[in-house]
């Protein structure tokens, strides 16, 4: 089986190769208990002498294992704790965090299942010869056992590779008995004891519920869907934020009716032009969307089936409809609560558990937070690592660099992608006002769409940018595929400063979909058409 692996921290790809698909099956059956034995870490002393650890990382995902393997490059010995509690429907998995999980990783996977399933259709159009292109559909079990193999391989390797860096890893929760002690519950109940000169708080997030009859009961969240032992038919997905238009997107192309509840407006926060490109997009692949409505109870029926009612807020109208499977993509809230912060002294919001960290250290001078945790921050894997690992070279190595959170380019995985990077239109004018703006724009239809006659009207592209001259870029959007690919190259030269004169002379690859940023021409204040001419206009 080729392993080659899609995971997060790119150094243990190698490694992946040659990994075998061992789960962490023990983390599966055993739970925290309380008040059994309580040991102490065997005591081989920190580079000061004095603790048992110069840094111990609270939370194994994305942020605090980067954070670890770079504080013991500069010589720092090293705990991470890692702890999972099952989700309300009982799902558990490995070491690796939310990303590689039940986040980025499995979501990916089940986009490119989704993207795959579309191909197999346009091939015959391409000369393949396909017998029965009627009868083809998903497998959901054969789906997620090669999704779940390939996590479980990336929990393996993550873990032999804490042993390679004699990183300690201790598989339990934990929580401060005093600002430099933190206490472990391991999987058998007993506990264990360690101090720390500096401590990372790395505890990511998990998914919220709305307060409503049924929703813990019966609903799944992401936690739940890309291991969900039956297919999930028929979904209701509340919430249109990432994870909303994500999986509604997946299921939708998987053959899964899916329905949308958006209470607001679809990724509120994004450029709302683009939002709308994808969510039409999505409409016209068979989503239902139910705008301006909020959840008003779940109920499971004698079938086994959930009913499903909802408000509409603009006008007072309830609807109900029955769904095999109800996802709540509402948000998520930080991991602090059993963290027991006060006995440590660090503050966090009472309603969503993040720390306030403006250089990820917070109000306690050796207690640091990255990643999920922090408030304000991107809720990204890239942005977690990135502040880990500059957070343990300042303490560590005395560098001077601080995490830059602004540019940072993000893409949603929806059936048509959007990246972008930098301000939305919105943003650009409430900070600068529409006179000291231009905004560049462009559709245009890929090479490869023509021969399947594929009619996507919403491939689509904008620039942002500065009116004066020499029109610093600002922002960039781009709806289309492999819109991740394409937007990450730009989003570097947005961090040299690019502006408009250096976009438009900058040669294109052709044909390719990332080459329509050097093609860029049409401002909308000249109210010209945006269309494509031709395909080399
Ligand atoms: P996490 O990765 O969540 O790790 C925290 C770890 O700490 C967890 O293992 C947790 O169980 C553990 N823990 C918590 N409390 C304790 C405790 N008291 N003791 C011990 N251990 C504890 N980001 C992207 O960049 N691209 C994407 O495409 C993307 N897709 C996503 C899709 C989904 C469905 C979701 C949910 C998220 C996605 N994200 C994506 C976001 C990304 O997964 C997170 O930003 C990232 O994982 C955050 O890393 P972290 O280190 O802060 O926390
Ligand atoms: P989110 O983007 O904050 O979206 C939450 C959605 O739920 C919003 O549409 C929100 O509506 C709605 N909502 C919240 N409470 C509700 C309620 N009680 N009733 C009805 N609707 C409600 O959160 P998310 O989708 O859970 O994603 C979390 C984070 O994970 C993201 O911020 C992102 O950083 C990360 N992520 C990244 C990727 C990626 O990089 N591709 C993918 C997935 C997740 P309102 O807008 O009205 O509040």
């Amino acid at each position: 089986m080729d392993l080659t692996p899609l995971c997060s921290f790119p150094e243990d790809c190698n490694r992946l190769n040659r990994s075998s698909t061992r789960s962490d099956t023990n983390a599966r059956r055993l739970k925290p208990d309380s008040g059994l034995r309580t040991k102490t870490v065997k005591r081989v002393l920190s580079i000061d002498g004095t603790f048992d650890y110069d840094l111990a990382v609270i939370g194994g995902g994305s942020g605090g294992l980067a954070c670890a393997k770079e504080a013991v490059n500069h010589g720092a010995r090293v705990a991470v704790l890692d702890y999972v509690t099952p989700s309300p429907q009982g799902t558990k998995w490995g070491l690796g965090g939310t990303c590689v999980n039940v986040g980025c990783i499995p979501k990916k996977l089940m986009h490119q299942a989704a993207l795959l399933g579309e191909s197999i259709h346009e091939a015959v159009s391409y000369g393949w010869q396909i017998p029965d292109l009627d009868s083809i559909k998903i497998n959901w079990a054969n789906l997620t056992e090669s999704v779940q193999n390939h996590i479980k391989s990336v929990n393996w390797v993550t873990r032999v590779d804490l042993r390679d860096k004699k990183i300690e890893y201790i598989n339990g929760l934990g929580e401060f008995k005093d600002p430099h002690t933190i206490v472990a519950t391991l999987k058998n109940g007993s506990k264990k004891e360690l101090t720390a000169k500096h401590v990372v708080l790395a505890v990511g997030g998990r998914p919220n519920y709305p307060d409503i009859p049924g929703a813990i009961e019966y609903c799944i969240s992401s936690d739940d869907i890309f291991s969900l032992g039956h297919p999930p038919g028929k979904t209701l997905v509340v919430g249109a934020g990432y994870i909303g238009l994500e999986c509604a997107g997946f299921l939708n192309s998987l053959g899964f009716p899916a329905t949308v509840l958006v209470r607001s407006v679809p990724l509120r926060g994004f450029d709302q032009q683009m939002a709308s490109m994808i969510t039409n997009e999505m409409e016209q692949r068979g989503v239902n969307f139910e705008h301006k409505t909020i959840p008003l109870s779940i109920e499971k029926l004698e079938s086994g089936k959930l009913k499903a009612r909802w408000l509409n807020t603009q006008t007072q109208e309830q609807k109900e409809d029955v769904f095999d499977t109800v996802l709540m993509a509402t948000g998520r809230y930080a991991l602090t609560k059993a963290l027991n912060l006060d006995v440590a002294g660090v503050k966090c919001l009472s309603e969503t558990g993040k720390v306030i960290a403006d250089t990820e250290q917070t109000n306690v001078a050796h207690i640091y937070a990255v990643g999920d945790v922090l408030e304000g921050r991107p809720e990204l894997t890239p942005v977690a690592i990135h502040a880990g690992r500059l957070l343990a070279r300042r303490i560590f190595a005395d560098s001077p660099h601080q995490m830059d959170y602004e540019n940072v380019a993000t893409t949603v995985f929806t059936p048509l992608e959007y990246g972008c990077v930098g301000l939305s239109e919105e943003a650009a004018i409430q900070r600068f006002g529409t006179e000291n703006i231009e905004v560049y724009h462009q559709f245009y239809k890929p090479t490869e769409f023509f021969i399947p006659q594929r009619n996507i009207r919403n491939c689509y592209l904008k620039a942002v940018a500065m009116r004066a001259a020499p029109q610093k870029v600002l922002g960039l959007h781009f709806v289309g595929p492999v819109a991740g690919e394409v937007i990450q190259g730009f989003a570097a030269a947005i961090k040299c400063g690019l502006t408009m004169e250096h976009l438009m002379n900058t040669v294109g690859i052709h044909p390719t979909v990332a080459e329509e940023f050097t093609r860029l021409n049409i401002t909308k204040r000249s109210g010209k058409d945006p269309n494509p001419a031709s395909c080399c206009s």
